[in-house]
């Protein structure tokens, strides 16, 4: 019964734009909000998904040539702006919850690029504190969105968690952000079993500087698992 209300309430009940409270349709997002978005298209790296002017050799951007990262391929929906920055910030606090299906599926495509059938699909978790404070972790529910919307990927939130209760990375430089998440991450005797040899993919909703999801990758090379991909809703140029 509440499906159904849900459902038809979906067509009866005029939708308002979660960023600026003008008419909205389905997405709970404006047409106008949504143009103030930047999706990442073509050319991108290969590796790091950063976007490209122009496709290059072998599709590697030059920070990937001078520093190979850790993570296998990482990709991002769009890029990290003043409006995805709401975006994100409407998911994490309040009831932020209503935009889950429509980022899930902005994501869906690349989903399906980075995962494979067997694929741990794991959320970077929050300290248990902010996640109390939260009373949910937004990357986890697009990881649960994903997973059980695509035949693909199995979720897997309870095996990594953030022990070490981290300062805010605003702020910070990129050696501080790294200093402040040394062995933030640690795998449940659950987790180091079920990683090893594994691919995993992260969720996390947005890359800066990308210490958070390289200090998870460390954890999960640590157990012993094939590979890290990483998914993000935005990220920076
Ligand atoms: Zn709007
Ligand atoms: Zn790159």
């Amino acid at each position: 019964m509440r499906h159904l209300i849900d459902h038809l309430s979906t067509f009866i009940l005029p939708h308002q734009c979660v960023l600026c409270r003008s008419f909205a349709d389905s997405t709970n997002l404006c047409a106008s909000c949504w143009s103030g978005l930047e999706p990442i298209s073509d050319p991108k790296c290969g590796q790091c998904g950063r976007p490209l002017q122009h496709d290059l050799p072998q599709g590697k951007c030059g920070h990937c040539w001078l520093l190979p990262p850790s993570i296998e391929r990482t990709r991002a929906w769009c890029l990290y702006n003043d409006t995805s920055r709401a975006i994100v910030l409407k998911f994490k606090h309040g009831n932020g919850l209503a935009l889950t299906p429509v980022l899930a599926s902005m994501l869906g495509r690349l989903y399906e690029e980075l995962v494979t059938a067997d694929s741990l699909v794991i959320p970077v978790p929050l300290h248990r504190w902010r996640y109390l404070h939260r009373r949910y972790n937004q990357s986890a529910e697009l990881a649960r969105r994903l997973t059980s919307t695509h035949n693909c990927g199995l979720f897997a939130p309870n095996l990594l968690h953030r022990h070490k209760a981290t300062t805010s990375q605003a702020g910070l430089n990129q050696a501080q952000r790294k200093q402040n998440l040394a062995n933030a991450f640690q795998l449940n005797d659950n987790g180091k079993v079920a990683v090893r040899d594994r691919h995993i993919l992260l969720i996390d909703d947005v890359l800066t500087t990308g210490a958070t999801l390289n200090e998870a990758t460390r954890t999960l090379g640590r157990a012993g698992c094939q590979s890290v991909s990483a998914l993000v809703i935005a990220r920076v140029r």
